[in-house]
C-alpha cells in the first residue's frame, strides 16, 4: 500500500515535471518567434535590444535573450534563465548588462510577464523632444496615460538602482520612453508586449510627422480615446495580431 502510494506520488511528480518542461519549451519557442517578428518590424539595432518572459511556475525566474546575438538569433540553446537579482541560474551564454531593466520591473509589477527593450528610431526621436505621446493615431490610445518617461541618463541601465528607476518611471503604465535611448514595453503575454512595442513606434512616427507638418489639430476627447483604449487592450487583439505577424515571418522564411 505504502509502496503504491509512493509510486503514485513519484508518477505525479514526473507528470508535473514533464508538463513544466513542455510549458518552458513552448514559451521559449514564442520568445524565438517574437525576436524574429521584432526584427521584421524594424525593431533591431545590431545585437542590442532584449526580450524576457517570467516563468509561470516560478515567478522569481525569467527567460531572457542572450548578449552578442541579434533578436532574430534566439535559439533554445542560448536563452538564459535569470533570477530577480539578475543572476544567471541556467544557461551558458553571455548575459546582457541591462538585465536589471527586466528584473526590477518583474519585482515591481507582478502582473507583468514579458518585458521588451529596443532602440526604435521614432520612439527615440520623440523621447528626445521631451514631449509625451499624443493620441494622433489609434496606437496612441494604447498608451494613453500609460507611458512613463525615464530621464536620469542616456547610459545603459547597468545596475539594480538604475533598473529600479526605470520600474518607477513605468509605474502602473504599459511602457517607458528612456530619453535619447529607447523604449521598454511590458505585457502580461509575449503577444501583448510585442504588439505594444510595434504600436508605440507607429504612434511616435505619426506624431512626429503631424508635428513636422505643423500645428496638429487637438486630440479627440478623453471619453472618445478611452473607448478606443478599452477596445484595443482586449487580450484577443494582441494575440490575433501577433499570430498574424508570426505567420508572416514564417512565410518569408
Ligand atoms: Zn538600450
Amino acid at each position: 500500500m505504502i509502496n503504491r502510494k509512493s509510486a503514485n506520488r513519484k508518477s505525479t511528480r514526473l507528470t508535473k515535471r514533464a508538463g513544466q518542461r513542455a510549458t518552458h519549451r513552448s514559451l521559449k519557442e514564442q520568445l524565438i518567434l517574437a525576436g524574429k517578428v521584432l526584427v521584421a518590424e524594424g525593431q533591431d539595432d545590431f545585437t542590442r535590444g532584449h526580450i524576457s518572459f517570467r516563468l509561470p511556475d516560478d515567478p522569481n525566474l525569467f527567460f531572457m535573450k542572450a548578449h552578442s546575438i541579434g533578436l532574430d538569433e534566439i535559439t533554445m540553446q542560448n536563452i538564459l534563465t535569470i533570477d530577480l537579482e539578475g543572476n544567471v541560474v541556467a544557461g551558458t551564454a553571455r548575459r546582457h548588462s541591462e538585465v536589471y531593466i527586466h528584473s526590477e520591473i518583474f519585482k515591481a509589477r507582478p502582473d507583468v510577464n514579458c518585458v521588451i527593450h529596443t532602440h526604435p528610431t521614432y520612439s527615440i526621436a520623440l523621447s528626445a523632444t521631451g514631449r509625451g505621446l499624443k493620441c494622433y493615431s489609434q496606437p496612441g490610445a494604447l498608451f494613453y496615460e500609460a507611458l512613463g518617461s525615464y530621464t536620469d541618463t542616456i547610459n545603459l541601465i547597468r545596475s539594480q538602482a538604475m533598473g529600479a528607476g526605470v520600474a518607477r518611471a513605468l509605474g502602473n503604465g504599459r511602457a517607458v520612453l528612456l530619453k535619447n535611448h529607447g523604449v521598454v514595453v511590458t505585457g502580461a503575454t509575449i503577444a501583448e508586449a510585442v504588439i505594444g512595442t510595434i504600436m508605440l513606434e507607429n504612434g511616435a512616427m505619426v506624431q512626429l510627422l503631424a508635428e513636422a507638418a505643423g500645428d496638429p489639430a487637438p486630440e479627440f476627447s478623453r471619453a472618445d480615446i478611452e473607448k478606443l483604449k478599452a477596445d484595443i487592450t482586449q487580450p484577443e487583439q494582441f494575440t490575433i495580431n501577433f499570430d498574424y505577424l508570426v505567420r508572416r515571418v514564417k512565410r518569408r522564411g
